[in-house]
């Protein structure tokens, strides 16, 4: 039996970038030139000043867990029950949402420190996982 995919990634030209940079085995945030902020999810413009001046900067990929949820229903190959999806909190001072790898549910916690794991999931799909640092 074929293993299921992970679901396809949405790619346009305002988040380009970032799944470009994943490929190339960076996690890129984009920067606002005008005012300095950072954004995540990427836009077509600053969500701050409206300016289209922007750049990207390289995380480190070091953060904590913010927030998280527990994937139960309805359950979704290649998910398993109770995956963990998680918001970190990273060093630069944005925000991202990812999956959690290299963990269980039941060891989840806010506050937690996590790590960047670029993982390519097959010839379409490369992601920014975290695991527990
Ligand atoms: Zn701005």
């Amino acid at each position: 039996m074929e293993q299921a995919l992970r679901p396809r990634i949405g790619v346009n030209k305002d988040t380009q970038f970032f799944w470009d940079g994943l490929k190339g085995g960076k996690l890129l945030i984009q920067h606002c030139k005008n005012c300095d902020q950072l954004q995540h999810p990427p836009g077509a413009c600053c969500k701050h000043c409206q300016s289209f001046e922007l750049d990207a900067l390289e995380s480190c990929g070091r953060g904590v867990i913010h927030s998280f949820v527990r994937m139960h229903h309805p359950i979704q190959p290649p998910f398993e029950a109770g995956h963990p999806i998680i918001l970190v909190q990273l060093e630069e001072g944005t925000r991202i949402i990812a999956g959690l790898i290299n963990s269980t549910p039941e060891q989840v916690r806010i506050g937690e420190r996590v790590k960047l794991t670029i993982t390519r999931c097959d010839d379409e799909v490369t992601l920014a996982l975290f695991e527990p640092a």
